[in-house]
């Protein structure tokens, strides 16, 4: 994977540790968490490079990616991990911030009644107007 270095922006870098309780700073590319996923082989980008594109300040990548609705909040990452790194809150607090970015409830029953919309985020949208 190509990654390319980008200025972060330190509202969203802040907003992703503060919501998830998470630094993907710690990450240190093992590749322990994507060897466990269970759901990597669906992923365009698997766990250990999310936390790579995150450290090189490339939130737009992993905000488009399908990855952070494939997760299933497995905890294998965080089990597996030695820098005691858990993806499955970072892809929530991701979901959390991509859905705040683009989503509101009325939309968010429109695209459910469509049937295309991944479960995960149906729970990550409530998670919004209960928080
Ligand atoms: S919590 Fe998500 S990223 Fe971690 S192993 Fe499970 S599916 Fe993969
Ligand atoms: S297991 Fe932990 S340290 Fe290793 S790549 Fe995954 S998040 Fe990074």
């Amino acid at each position: 994977m190509e990654v390319e270095i980008k200025e972060p922006s330190v509202e969203l870098r802040d907003k992703i540790i503060e919501i998830s309780g998470e630094d993907y700073h710690r990450c240190y590319q093992c590749g322990e968490c994507t060897s466990g996923c269970p759901a990597a082989g669906e992923m365009d980008i698997v766990p250990n490079q999310v936390n790579m594109l995150l450290q090189s300040g490339d939130f737009e990548r992993v905000l488009e990616s399908k990855t952070i609705w494939l997760c299933v909040a497995c905890f294998q990452c965080a089990t597996r991990c030695p820098r005691g790194v858990d993806l499955s809150k970072i892809n929530e607090a991701l979901r959390q911030i991509k859905i705040r970015k683009n989503m509101d409830l009325f939309n968010i029953w429109e695209v459910a009644s469509t049937g295309e919309f991944p479960a995960v985020a149906l729970v990550a949208s409530f998670r919004k107007f209960t928080a």
